[in-house]
Parts: C-alpha cells; structure tokens; sequence
C-alpha cells in the first residue's frame, strides 16, 4: 500500500490491487502459522499481522515508503472509523464504472474501503439547486430516489455480504463488529422534499439520516452560504431559515433525522441550531480562520454548535482547507472552457468531471497549484479541537464531489489521517471520537430526542 506517495490515477489502481493481493496471501499465511502454532488469532491481530507482513516482505516499488509506525496502524485497526460526507454518481450501481464491489476510478469502493480501514461511510444523495418549478422538485425528487435506490441495491442486493445499512449509531457498531462494512445514508439540499414537508418522513423511512438544508443556491428552507447569480439569488431570501423551514427543522427533530448546517448562510447556520431540539452537525466544513471561505464556520459558529451538543466534520477538500485564488481562477476557467466545448452546465459537475478535458486540465491545475495536504487538514482538525474541544471534532472527505488532498485522495489512504493525529500526539481515545465516536454520540442523542418528542 502505497500510502506515502502520491500516485496519479493508473498507479494507484495498480497498487491497491497488489496491496490487496498480497495482504490477502499474508492473511493466509498468518492463519496457517495461527493454526500450526495452535494459537487464536483474533481477526484485529491478523490484519495487523498480514499489514506487518506486506512490511517485511515489501510491496514491489515502495520499499523506500514502510507501511509506518505500528502504534498508527493498530489504533486505525482497532477504532471504528467513519467518513461523513462521499458523494455518489446518479449511475451508482447501475453502471460497471460506479460498481462498488469492484475497483474503480471512485474514490470510495468495497476494495479502497477495506485497503484504507475506512469501516463506515456516509453516502449521499445531492441534488444540486436547481429553479424552483414544479418540473425542477418533480425531477430533484426523481434524482433523489435513484440513489436512495441505489444505496440500497449495494446492501441489500449486491454485497450484502460486504456492507450493510445502518439506521441508527447502535447498527453502525453491530455491523462493524459482524465485520462488514457500514453504509449510513444522508441527503446534501433539503431541495429534494419541495414544499412537501411530509417527504422528510418519507426519505427518513428510505434511511436518510441528516439532511444538509441547503446546498449552493438557496432553497425554499433557507439561505445558502453561496447564493446562485445564475438562479437569480440575492445575497439573502429569506434572512436565514424560512417559516417552512423552521418547520422542516421541527419534523426532522421529531423523526430523528440529523440537522445539517454545511453549506447554509451564517445566518441560516445560527437560527437552525437555535431552533432545533437536538443537536445540529456539520457534515464536511471547515475553519474559517484557516480558509476563508463562505461555506467554512467562523470560531464563533464553531463554539456555538458546540453549546449545543453538535460536531464538526471538518472537510478534506482542498478549497475549504486552503484559499488558492490563483488556482481557483484556474479551475473556473477549466469550468468554463469545458462546459462550452461539451455544451454542459457550469455547475453540472459530474458530467463535466467524466470528459478527458477535465482530467487532463485538472492535471495540469493540480501541479502548477497543488491541492492541500494531510498535515494541512489536520491543522483545521487541531484548530477545531482547541477552539471547541476533542467531543466535537470529526472527519468527512467529500470525495466523488470534489473532496481529496495529497496523502488522503481516495478511501485506500485512510491510515493517513491517523497516522498524523498519532504523530502530533493524539491517544487512541481520542482518536476514536475524532474518526466517528463524536458523531455517533450525537446521533444517539437526535434519537433520544425524536423519541421523547414522540411521547408529548
Ligand atoms: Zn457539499
């Protein structure tokens, strides 16, 4: 497992295929010795073994790169660790590219999962702001249920075996101690329920279990942190959360879906957590203090989130851990140029991001501005930790919708982030509310209140 170099694309495939090939022999030669020897391997000692083997006996090409400390690879083996926010395609399953089970060109598949010890994800149905017609919600809610659907098919159909649903924290730790993977589904842009209040229950029922309010371009819930000129936005609609979202915010307390303030305009961002009976989250954002970015939180939303009981998933997309003008003048350009030539939206990401343009500009963006690092990342994951305490802080990449920094580009380099919490002196305490315990915690505590909620 090539963790310490960056390897484009087409290498990295290649490694994490021998990376798997040879920790599935090691796996096998550890049990034989188990065996012979008489002794019990618990399944954590023989990962670690076969890990420890690949070290020894060296993985081709990246003898000068060991696998890293022991003390970093046996606490990722032993935490359970969750990543809050992965984006899907629209042709998750349907088609062999966004096959799950197999090793693709997605940043999160069954192979990266268990090459990387990333144990849960977080799946997401977005549906990108569009203008409120009739037409446009009937699609969103089209748009949504394919990928509710095709979550779904993944653990329910297709790998079963491999990964299973959870629908509440306690499902999340049963199916990791089954040893299978966990999908946990969660909707980006409140968009998807219109101004049908009932679809929350409904999407909810599907296994939604946080909902980003809104995304770029407000909704008929609330203002977003980057209002659409192209939709007509003014900096503000409605001066925060509308009369139908404090609604929204009400029926999601009561079914015990989290409230997620990514993405929404600061002021949206403190009305919601005001309003809401359970704690809020903040799915994939970042410090604004280290970026300034309109979609990242201020130490003062940081701290109030906090108060009341939420946690902050800081973000690993390279926009939100670093301001790059000169690379963000670079990528609108590509944006522009790209959509012109194929005739697509600006903000139709992933067919823009499907065309050979794309791959070869974004090359050619990513070495003349390089994208953000671990240890840069981690600096917003510290600053969080100082500035509202370890029970708040946790981890979410965003990948397939744009997240990914040099060190954690897919879910096969998951060790990383642990490693370099191990390296500035993190204990595997707290290590584990960073890599998940935080958030579980509080999506015990929506829980408790939907159920308390249900009994008044
Ligand atoms: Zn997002």
């Amino acid at each position: 497992m090539e963790i310490n170099v960056i390897l484009d694309r087409e290498n990295r495939k290649v490694e994490i295929e021998k990376f798997n090939k040879i920790y599935k022999l090691n796996i096998g030669v550890v049990r034989i010795l188990g065996r012979i020897s008489g002794r019990i391997f618990s399944k954590i000692s023989q990962r670690i073994l076969a890990v420890l083997l690949i070290g020894i006996f060296g993985l081709a090409g990246c003898s000068e790169n060991p696998i890293g400390d022991s003390a970093a690879l046996a606490i990722h083996d032993h935490i359970l660790t969750i990543d809050s926010h992965v984006d899907i395609s629209s042709d998750y399953t349907y088609l062999p590219a966004f096959d799950p089970g197999k090793m693709t060109d997605m940043k999160v598949d069954l192979p990266k999962m268990k090459a990387g010890g990333l144990d849960a994800a977080f799946f997401v149905v977005y549906v990108g702001q569009t203008a409120r017609t009739e037409e446009n919600y009937a699609a969103a809610q089209k748009d949504a249920i394919r990928k509710f659907k095709a979550i779904h098919r993944m653990t329910d159909d297709l790998y079963a075996d491999q990964i299973g649903l959870a629908l509440g924290p306690e499902d999340v730790r049963r199916i990791h101690k089954e040893g299978r993977k966990v999908a946990i589904i969660s909707i980006e842009n409140g968009y998807v329920i219109g101004k049908n209040i009932t679809l929350v229950e409904a999407y909810y029922n599907r296994g939604a279990r946080y909902m980003t309010l809104a995304h770029n371009g407000h909704n008929d819930i609330c203002d977003s942190a980057q209002p659409k000129e192209k939709l007509g936005d003014d900096k503000a609609e409605h001066g925060g959360v509308s009369p139908y979202g404090r609604q929204v915010i009400a029926e999601m307390n009561r079914v015990g879906m989290m409230v997620d303030i990514s993405h929404v305009s600061r002021d949206c961002m403190i009305q919601a957590v005001t309003m809401s009976k359970a704690p809020a989250i903040a799915s994939h954002s970042g410090v604004r203090a280290l970026a300034d970015h309109p979609r990242n939180l201020d130490d003062a939303q940081m701290k109030f989130l906090a108060e009341k009981g939420g946690v902050m998933q800081l973000v690993a997309y390279t926009g939100f851990v670093k301001i790059d003008p000169a690379r963000n003048a670079a990528l609108d350009l590509l944006t522009k140029k790209v959509a012109a030539h194929y005739g697509l939206a600006e903000d139709d990401y992933e067919n823009l991001e499907k065309t050979e343009d794309w791959s070869r500009g974004q090359a050619k963006i990513d070495q003349k501005f390089p994208i953000a690092t671990v240890k840069e990342f981690v600096d917003h994951i510290d600053y969080a930790v100082k500035v509202i305490g370890i029970d708040h802080v946790g981890i979410s990449s965003d990948f397939d919708g744009g997240g990914g920094i040099t060190g954690w580009n897919d879910a096969s380099e998951s060790l990383n982030i642990t490693r370099e919490l191990v390296e500035r002196g993190y204990s595997e305490q707290d290590i584990a509310k960073i890599w998940g315990g935080n958030l579980l915690r509080v999506w015990a505590v929506v829980d408790q209140v939907a159920a308390k909620l249900s009994v008044e």
